[in-house]
């Protein structure tokens, strides 16, 4: 029996497989960071989109840059537990108030002068 040279090229070389696995893993190693990236992004988004996904808020200390938008956190639905000390929890209560006696005052200021 004559084996013909059409026989002999049927398949691959391991040159042509390790160079398409070499692309396979190139793009692997491109595209499974940016997975990865864009999943937590969304995750971010959806909590930041719906409070209501939120489970709880974690309040380290009473500056404003903390605690100032849990208010607006709690009428866009945020409906979890705040996690403080009793010290923080009397501070962002003071703070709170006194930053909503600023707007009303600036509120009016605003309406009387235009
Ligand atoms: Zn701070």
């Amino acid at each position: 029996m004559k084996a013909t040279t059409k026989n002999l090229k049927a398949g691959f070389t391991l040159v042509e497989i390790m160079i398409v696995v070499a692309i396979i893993g190139l793009l692997a190693a491109i595209a499974i960071p940016n997975f990865v990236k864009a999943r937590a992004t969304s995750q971010a988004n959806a909590c930041i989109n719906n409070p209501r996904q939120i489970d709880a808020v974690v309040l380290s200390h009473a500056h404003i840059d903390h605690c100032g938008n849990l208010p607006n956190l709690c009428v866009q639905g945020f409906e979890g537990n705040i996690y403080c000390t009793f010290a923080t929890r009397d501070l962002a209560s003071i703070m709170l108030e006194d930053s909503a006696q600023i707007q009303r005052d600036d509120a009016a200021l605003h309406v009387y002068h235009g």
